[in-house]
């Protein structure tokens, strides 16, 4: 058998409802908006799709088996620690980081503007540089929940290199 190449990808996706009155973390960043994501954590959509993507890409399990919406201890945890920990993980597998990519898909608040220091929230997080981090925004186009600004979601990709 071949040997594996020394790099894999993975993908993460996450929606959360919007709700008045909730935080809007996005990528470890305060978004002025008055609504915001609501889940068991800070609900930082973007940084669970992130940390979903970074440990598919080790064939590791998803956020929910190391962090369980169960768990009362987790209730408003910061998200930074869910992404920390999935980077411990694959480097424990020997692998590092080589790139990430995410699309936010919400029709609010409008994230546009704090495109770049999203980027640098999450260079800073991984311990890479802003140039291997791609943060877009786009809209629903007004369909479905995301288009009514009901929810918002994220996908992201995910490239890790043999330490
Ligand atoms: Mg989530």
């Amino acid at each position: 058998m071949s040997q594996p190449p020394p790099f894999r990808i993975g993908q993460g996706y996450d929606i959360h409802p919007l709700a008045a009155g909730r935080d809007c973390i996005l990528g470890g960043v305060k978004i002025p908006s008055d609504v915001g994501p609501v889940g068991h954590s800070d609900a930082d959509v973007l940084l669970h799709a992130l940390a979903d993507a970074i440990l598919g890409a080790a064939g590791l399990r998803d956020i929910g088996h190391y962090f369980p919406n169960t768990d009362a201890s987790l209730k408003g945890m910061n998200s930074a620690l869910i992404v920390k920990k999935a980077v411990s993980e694959v480097a424990a597998a020997g692998w590092k980081i080589g790139n990430v990519d995410l699309v936010i898909i919400a029709e609010r608040p409008k994230v546009g503007p704090h495109v770049a220091a999203i980027k640098n929230s999450i260079a800073t997080l991984l311990g890479i540089e802003a140039g291997q981090v791609g943060v877009k925004a786009t809209t629903n186009e007004g369909m479905d929940a995301i288009g009514e600004g009901k929810a918002i979601a994220v996908q992201a990709i995910c490239l890790i290199c043999r330490n």
